[in-house]
């Protein structure tokens, strides 16, 4: 098993090392994440490759995750997994006159990654907008349906509450979107 990764990273330092950043960032302290979604179900895997890019520093590797959501098609809980490129750069001495090409990523004001704050930002990131199961056919046949049907329910009992609620929405505009 990997190494805990330091809960701040001074990028200058881990370049001057080597260049070369591994590890896991644990489960336990991902409240951020945990609160988005039903389980974390791993740590955060971090492999990560720093390179001098002019004034700045290039990150790029990838990044791991196992979370567990709840499907919005069929209500089971399904598994999510992440394993996706990381590319990003950082400013260790400030802002640029002239940027260089790709994400910034922003450091303390003492020119630290914030470890968990920032991992627990690129999972969410790479959380689907609707989570649902990638294949219909792995959707739980009895429940399909379930969650827009009672949707369809509620919306039912507030319009027979309040009749006029839906006329005053204005006559077939929608506003969710
Ligand atoms: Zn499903």
């Amino acid at each position: 098993m990997s190494a805990v990764l330091p809960s701040s990273i001074d990028p200058r330092r881990a370049l001057r090392e080597g260049g070369r950043l591994d590890g896991r960032w644990p489960a336990a302290q991902c409240g951020r994440l945990a609160a988005a979604v039903e389980r974390v179900l791993d740590d955060i895997g971090l492999s990560l490759t720093l390179n001098a890019r002019g004034r700045a520093i290039a990150l790029g590797g990838r990044i791991t995750a196992r979370v567990e959501l709840i499907c919005q098609r069929c209500l089971a809980r399904f598994e999510w997994r992440i394993d996706d490129e990381l590319d990003l750069i950082v400013y260790p001495d400030g802002a640029p006159a002239r940027e260089e090409e790709g994400d910034v990523l922003e450091l303390d004001d003492e020119g630290r990654i914030a470890t968990g704050a920032w991992l627990e930002d690129e999972v969410l990131l790479r959380l689907p907008l609707i989570a649902r199961h990638a294949e219909a056919a792995a959707c739980d046949p009895g429940m399909i349906g379930l969650a827009d049907r009672l949707r369809a329910e509620a919306e039912a009992a507030r319009a027979a509450a309040n009749p006029f609620a839906v006329l005053a929405r204005g006559g077939g505009r929608n506003d969710d979107v």
